[in-house]
């Protein structure tokens, strides 16, 4: 078509090629991991710009993660050599944060709407529950918010639902969602899935803005399409006007979010609904080694329901995968730690990747302990720390002070001796007038309707809240919030609590003003920073990139879809862990071997695998037996690796290394008899390379192997 845009073609292979220079039909690229699924996406966006076949406001591309739209956004940029303004990418969530933002009024919310992140969600039902006198001993708060989510994520709201059984708790639980609703609506307030759930009846029954985007997007991708649930896909199907072209990529193979909702039919369905569907598959991966990929298809192998595919590689045989039977956490973490120190110091290399993230403490530790930087992603998120959402609530009750969540958050936080005998008559002024708490405390207090010291210290905390309103016109965000750490106390009641602790919050809310410094300058260009800023911080929790700092990275499985990292390390991989019980009771391991085929196939060069005969878990220690899906991993593809730590270790590695001399015959207890042809490093990190008779040249770390003298 155009030479510039061959290039794009270059690095790509045939079916490649033919997914990012399809003509303009819907597409749908259906492969497993490794396989090039983003890459292609990436390129096809570059073609259709470069071709000239759209503007970049007439693309649309959803990703998975934030993460995973700024990588997106730096490749394209890569690839152009320029960064193509009005291209809108990011995540269902984002998306439609950007819609609400441009469509407040239609959406009737008000400008300065908040996101109530899950926690503040959770938060809220409970005291809902409370207010509307629920026994919160039989009915669980996270059991409602799950019903509450279930609901919506089936675009039901609470006066549509309807019921399956009519036992207490299901009604229970709609009585709770009814208040729910009408408490975030007078708040403006909106969980993560209203964001989707407002946008789709927005763009459902406003015809004329549906049209508008209709015409606008012309070509819709997505990546990791096999974890969208119905509301994304009812979304999409809205959004996607008769003339737009889908560009869809996912595996069958890598779906893991069936309990919050994912529907893997959807792939199914989309040839279906959307007719004229090019469907390419691609099954050439680019990212492991022979090794790492055979027991990736030998795992998935055991899945029944799979559409079917299998991978191939071009790529070195590798090294084969490594197994450490450790006897408990303790020793599995240390082992771990021991093995990154050993491979050098390109920490950002290694990934550990763990079921549960309760399975990170042990790790940190180990990690700690042996002053290995890291970094945990989606666990404890900077802007999920409590000492942030303290702050950011005060910036929130600045900017829209309606907001009851913020309200409940500060209102005694630094203890300023409001308890619950003053909050409970604001509660039900609010509840009886249907107005906000703060205006419920204003009116209450223009009455006289508080009593001695709360009168003087309501007045006071109303007034502080004032002069941060009027600041908020005057200060930039950064200095406000500098402002507001400097006046409200927080630091000084966080040391009162706890020294130490209390240095680490302080730290923190540092960072949180330069991370506002940093916000103002890249978004120069922004009406409404501090909106902007407040979404940023609730939605992009994870905002750091994790390549440009050289630390381990800890995440769960689920987390990991998508990346890549040179070596892995997946642990826990115990029955009733990895799979995890829950999933076994429910008859669903397909799922957990679906995400152990994820956890495989995230290694490029090495994949250490390993399992404890004990754990502390659910406050008890318990026995386990390997996982079945070490099991499902031909033997001869693992290589079983010792670790001892114990005092005399050292020696022993001095003695062994001395004995294994060039030239000297060896057994090994799996590639056989062999000779000694090379040799080289020191101490623990001794390899010799020995050719053996029945198998290739292969280098072996002393300390690690079981290898004897002949
Ligand atoms: P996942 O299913 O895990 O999301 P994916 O199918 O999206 O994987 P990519 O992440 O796009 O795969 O690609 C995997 C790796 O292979 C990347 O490092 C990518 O750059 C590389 N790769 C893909 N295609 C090619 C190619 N044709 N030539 C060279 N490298 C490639
Ligand atoms: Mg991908």
């Amino acid at each position: 078509i155009c030479d510039d845009a061959s290039l794009l073609l270059n690095d790509l292979n045939t079916a490649q090629r033919e997914a990012v220079a399809a003509p303009e039909t819907h597409v749908l690229v259906l492969a497993g991991a490794g396989s090039g699924k983003t890459r292609v996406l990436v390129h096809r966006i570059a073609w259709l710009l470069q071709c000239q076949l759209a503007r970049a406001n007439h693309i649309l591309a959803v990703t998975f993660t934030n993460r995973a739209a700024n990588e997106m956004r730096d490749r394209i940029q890569k690839l152009l050599g320029y960064n193509p303004s009005g291209l809108l990418t990011g995540t269902f969530h984002g998306i439609a944060y950007y819609l609400l933002r441009q469509h407040w009024q239609l959406a009737q919310l008000p400008e300065t709407f908040q996101i109530l992140d899950s926690d503040e969600q959770l938060r809220l039902i409970k005291r809902i529950i409370k207010e509307a006198k629920i026994d919160d001993k039989v009915f669980s708060p996270k059991k409602i918010q799950q019903f509450i989510n279930a609901c919506k994520e089936k675009a039901q709201r609470a006066q549509s639902v309807v019921l399956m059984s009519t036992d207490r708790e299901t009604q229970a639980a709609l009585t709770v969602y009814q208040f729910y609703e009408q408490t975030c609506q007078q708040s403006g307030l909106v969980d993560f899935t209203e964001l989707l759930l407002k946008t789709y009846e927005l763009l459902r029954d406003d015809e004329s803005l549906r049209k508008h985007y209709q015409t606008r997007f012309k070509h819709i991708l997505v990546d990791e399409f096999q974890d969208t649930n119905y509301l994304q896909y009812e979304w999409l199907k809205l959004i996607a006007g008769p003339a737009a072209k889908l560009f869809i990529v996912g595996d069958d193979d890598q779906s893991i979010y069936s309990w919050r909702g994912a529907r893997i039919e959807n792939i199914q369905l989309l040839p279906v609904e959307f007719k004229e569907t090019l469907l390419i598959r691609l099954e050439q991966n680019y990212r492991s080694t022979k090794m790492i990929l055979t027991a990736a298809n030998a795992v998935i192998r055991n899945n029944k329901n799979r559409l079917g595919k299998e991978l191939w590689t071009n790529g070195t045989e590798g090294d084969p995968l490594f197994l450490y039977k450790a006897h408990n956490e303790i020793n599995e973490a240390e082992f771990i730690v021991h093995k990154i120190k050993l491979l050098g110091k390109d920490y950002h290399n290694n990934a550990i990747l763990y079921r549960t993230s309760s399975q990170s403490r042990v790790l940190e530790e180990a990690l700690i302990d042996q002053q290995i930087p890291y970094r945990i992603y989606g666990g404890m998120r900077f802007y999920e720390r409590a000492e942030i959402k303290d702050v950011l609530a005060y910036l929130r009750l600045a900017v829209y002070s309606d907001d009851d969540a913020a309200f409940e958050r500060i209102i005694n936080t630094p203890k300023r001796g409001i308890g619950e005998r003053t909050i409970e008559p604001i509660r039900a002024l609010a509840r009886q007038q249907g107005i906000s708490l703060w205006r419920a405390s204003r009116l209450l207090l223009a009455d006289n309707g508080f009593k001695g010291r709360a009168a003087k210290t309501i007045t006071e905390f109303l007034h502080y809240i004032e002069s941060l309103i009027e600041q908020t016109h005057t200060l930039l965000l950064s200095d406000l919030i500098k402002k507001i750490i400097e006046t409200c106390g927080l630091p000084d009641f966080y040391l009162k609590d706890n020294k130490e602790e209390g240095q680490r919050r302080i730290e923190n809310l540092a960072e949180l003003i330069s991370a506002a410094r940093q916000f103002e300058i890249f978004n120069r260009d922004e009406e409404k920073p501090i909106l902007t800023f407040l979404a940023h911080a609730t939605l992009d929790a994870n905002n750091d990139n994790a390549n440009e700092t050289n630390h381990v990275q800890l995440m769960t499985l689920h987390l990991a879809k998508g990346l890549e990292f040179k070596r892995v390390f997946l642990c826990g991989l115990e029955e009733g862990l990895f799979p995890h019980q829950n999933s076994l009771d429910e008859g669903n391991v397909e799922e957990e071997r679906r995400l152990c085929y994820v956890g495989i196939t995230r290694a490029r060069e090495q994949l250490y695998l390993s399992h404890a005969e004990t754990r502390y878990y659910y406050g008890e220690r318990s026995y386990s037996r390997a996982s079945r899906f070490i099991r499902e991993i031909p033997a001869e593809l693992i290589d079983h690796i010792r670790f001892n730590n114990a005092p005399n270790y050292q020696a022993n590695v001095k003695n062994k290394n001395e004995k294994f001399a060039i030239g000297t015959p060896v057994l090994h207890h799996k590639f056989g008899r062999g000779i000694i042809v090379d040799k080289e490093g020191q101490g623990e990190f001794t390899r010799i390379q020995v050719d053996f008779s029945e198998n290739d040249c292969k280098w072996i770390i002393l300390a690690y192997s079981d290898i004897e003298l002949l």
